[in-house]
C-alpha cells in the first residue's frame, strides 16, 4: 500500500504501525493470548484484550527511526529496571536518558493522535499540535525551532511506579496492566488536558499544558521527568488513581483479572 507516511510525507509503502510499540504488548502477555486492557469512559471497562491496535502509517525507514531513536531504550527502560534500587516511597533507575525516553512517551502520543481507530479518539484533540509533536520526533530534538521555545516547556511527562499498598493484588499483574492511552480534560481551558497509559506496571502521564501558562512554568506534580541522569518514580497505591480504580472495581467478580491473590 503506498500512500503519504506521515512522519516524513514521502509517498512509500507503509508498514502496519503499532500505537503503542509491539513489544510492550507481546511482553505483557508473557505468553498468554491476551493482556488486560482497561478503557475509561463514563462506563470504565476491563476486558481482556490482544492489545495490537495498528494501522497503517509510516514508511520502514520511519518506523526504524522511532524504534531506534526511542522505543528500544524505552520499551526495555521500565521492564528492566537495571541496577534499580527501592524503598517504600520511590523506585529510582539509574542510566536514565530524558530526551529520549521524553520522546518514546511523545511518540506514542503523536501516533495516537494520527491515527483513526476509534480507540485514540480522545488524541485526535492534539491535531493542532501535531505538527509541533511530527517536528521533535522526526528531527530528534525537544526544540520546536532553533532558538525556540522546546516541546517540554509545556508538554510534561510524570511517571509513577503503580503498587497495592494493601498487597491484595499480585504485582505481576498490575504489571500486565495495559492502560492504553486514556485521557482527562482539566475543568476548563487552563487545566490542561491530560492523558494516562499504563505501561510494564508504571502510569504514565502527558499533560498538555498552556503554552507560557503559570501552570506550565510551575507544573511540579510528583514523579515529573526531570532531565536528570536517574528516573525518579514514586509509588502510588492503585486505589488511589482514579481512572484505574473505577475500572477495576468496574470488572464483574466472576472471572475477574484483578481478584485478591
Ligand atoms: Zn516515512
Amino acid at each position: 500500500m503506498h500512500r503519504p507516511c506521515r512522519l516524513c510525507g514521502q509517498h512509500k509503502k507503509l508498514c502496519l504501525s503499532h500505537i503503542v510499540p509491539k513489544s510492550f504488548a507481546k511482553r505483557m502477555k508473557a505468553g498468554s493470548p491476551q493482556v488486560v486492557e482497561v478503557t475509561i469512559s463514563d462506563t470504565p471497562t476491563t476486558a481482556k484484550s490482544n492489545g495490537d491496535h495498528k494501522e497503517y502509517l509510516l514508511c520502514e525507514d520511519c518506523e526504524r527511526h522511532i524504534k531506534v531513536c526511542y522505543e528500544d531504550t524505552g520499551t526495555i527502560y521500565l521492564h528492566r529496571k537495571k541496577g534499580a534500587s527501592e524503598n517504600k516511597e520511590y523506585i529510582i533507575i539509574p542510566e536514565f536518558n530524558y530526551k529520549s525516553y521524553y520522546l518514546f512517551v511523545i511518540s506514542i502520543i503523536w501516533r495516537a493522535s494520527i491515527s483513526s481507530l476509534d480507540i485514540y479518539r480522545p488524541a485526535q484533540e492534539l491535531s493542532k499540535l501535531e505538527p509541533y509533536l511530527r517536528h521533535c520526533i522526526k528531527e530528534n530534538t525537544l526544540y520546536l525551532s532553533p532558538q525556540g521555545p522546546k516541546l517540554d516547556d509545556f508538554i510534561k511527562v510524570s511517571i509513577a511506579r503503580v503498587v497495592d499498598l494493601l498487597d491484595q493484588i499480585k504485582q505481576e499483574t498490575l504489571d500486565r496492566l495495559l492502560f492504553s492511552l486514556n485521557f482527562e480534560r482539566g475543568e476548563n481551558e487552563t487545566e490542561g488536558l491530560h492523558y494516562h497509559m499504563m505501561l510494564d506496571g508504571f502510569l504514565i502521564t502527558a499533560s498538555i499544558l498552556p503554552p507560557g501558562s503559570p501552570l506550565a512554568s510551575n507544573w511540579n506534580t510528583p514523579g515529573r521527568l526531570l532531565d536528570r541522569r536517574h528516573l525518579k518514580a514514586p509509588k502510588v497505591c492503585f486505589s488511589v488513581i482514579k481512572p484505574i480504580f473505577e475500572a477495576i472495581s468496574a470488572v464483574p467478580t466472576t472471572n475477574n483479572p484483578f481478584a485478591p491473590k
